[in-house]
């Protein structure tokens, strides 16, 4: 196990102390009832024990990109109202991040109130990540802890530039997603077994890279499966692929060979032709995929392979959906992946990736694997073996 390098609220005095609490609530809502709170119900721990400890605590978070305005579809307010019911406690709102008001609001809570302020996004000093902004951020606090995973591969003022003027720590949630995710990559229990999918090869390769070395199995699914395809020479029609990433593909296959991973690509694939209702479906081999058609997910014979070779694995790390899941049609491949690594019973299974964690949340296989993370960029950040700034500016 490699242990967290950062310091943790468990490090600090939290008591008697104003607290900037960084989270990602970033979750979506219909008409103000958010549709799906894993983000909010993980980050309750922290919460709890800040409260617990007789600190003020002051929530932060963004929500969508509503590019530094205003923007009432993007308020935290329904947030507040869902936090105020999950814990069973009164979340004031603040409807500015800073400024007079929000300051004496701040100074006249109690040690143990929680205060959620308004979309951090609503101000450009956030992402442009200026330091007056962070500064002025700062000032009603004594302490800032982020707990904000999914944002901290952003270099955003909230998440970077604040720590230059508070001491700065680190959340349970920060702590949990970051060690599971590094010690899955960088000292795995082996058998270690990666399942890649999506879409873009071009974000993915660097994961390839940064896995292979440590992997024992390595299943490839998803569009970039097409690239990988085609570097094989197969004809894979009008399936979606990135042809100036074909070598990077070979790289990849040579790398496996000589670090003795085992590589599985699909042997069978659903391909369609055709849009919308009138599309045609088929399952086929993939030397037989016909011409004008394209992949769009992957094959039973595919899964049924994926499975006999990730069965002994001790460790599993899935990111990327196996086909165009939006579609209900090419869902399956997505689903049978997330079902699977459910049942496997492996020691510990980690999936990551925005797309993933949905599938995975889809499935309902959250009590059978070790962890979804809440994060897609910062925990593809993690697969690349890339630091992230949130992280990085934290006390050692
Ligand atoms: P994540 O967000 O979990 O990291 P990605 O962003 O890499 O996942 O990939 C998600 C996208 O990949 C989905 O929108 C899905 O439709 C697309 N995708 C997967 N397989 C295919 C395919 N065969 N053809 C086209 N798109 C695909
Ligand atoms: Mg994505």
């Amino acid at each position: 196990m490699t242990n967290f390098r950062k310091k943790t609220i468990k490090d600090v005095d939290v008591s008697n102390k104003a607290i900037l609490l960084r989270v990602d609530y970033n979750v979506q809502d219909d008409s103000g009832v958010l549709l799906d709170d894993l983000r909010l119900r993980e980050s309750l721990p922290t919460i709890k024990y800040l409260i617990k400890n007789n600190a003020k605590v002051v929530i932060c978070s963004h929500r969508g990109r509503p590019r530094g305005e205003f923007n009432p579809a993007l308020s935290n307010l329904p947030v507040a109202k869902h936090l105020s019911q999950l814990l069973n406690q009164t979340v004031n709102f603040a409807d500015n991040a800073f400024g007079d008001v929000t300051s004496k609001t701040i100074s006249s809570m109690s040690f143990g109130d929680i205060l959620l302020l308004e979309n951090i996004r609503f101000y450009k000093g956030e992402t442009e990540n200026l330091d007056s902004f962070a500064e002025k951020l700062s000032e009603p606090f004594d302490l800032y802890v982020n707990d904000a995973f999914g944002a901290s591969h952003r270099e955003h003022a909230s998440i970077a530039g604040i720590t230059k003027y508070l001491p700065s720590v680190a959340g349970f949630l920060l702590e949990k997603e970051v060690s599971i995710l590094e010690n899955a990559t960088k000292v795995p229990e082996k058998p270690l077994g990666i399942i890649l999918g999506g879409a873009k090869i071009s974000d993915k390769i660097r994961i390839l890279e940064n896995l292979i070395p440590n992997a024992n199995t390595l299943c490839i699914g998803g569009a970039i499966a097409n690239t990988f395809l085609l570097a094989q020479g197969y004809d894979v029609a009008d399936s979606l692929v990135d042809e100036s990433f074909i070598d990077a593909a070979i790289n990849c296959i040579d790398l496996a060979k000589k670090s003795n991973v085992d590589l599985i690509i699909p042997d069978e694939v659903i391909v369609t032709v055709g849009q919308g209702a009138e599309n045609l479906i088929r399952t086929v081999a993939v030397d037989q995929i016909p011409a004008g058609w394209r992949v769009l997910d992957v094959g039973p014979s595919t899964i049924a392979k994926f499975r006999h070779s990730l069965q002994d694995s001790k460790t599993l790390i899935w990111n990327g959906p196996m086909g165009m899941f939006e579609q209900e049609q090419f869902a399956k491949g997505s689903l049978e992946i997330a079902k699977m690594i459910g049942s496997l019973n492996v020691p510990t299974s980690v999936i990551g990736g925005g797309e993933t964690a949905a599938i995975a949340n889809i499935a309902k296989i959250k009590d059978q694997v070790t962890h979804i993370s809440t994060g897609g960029g910062a925990s593809l950040m993690l697969l690349k073996g890339d630091p992230l700034p949130g992280i990085e500016s934290l006390m050692d």
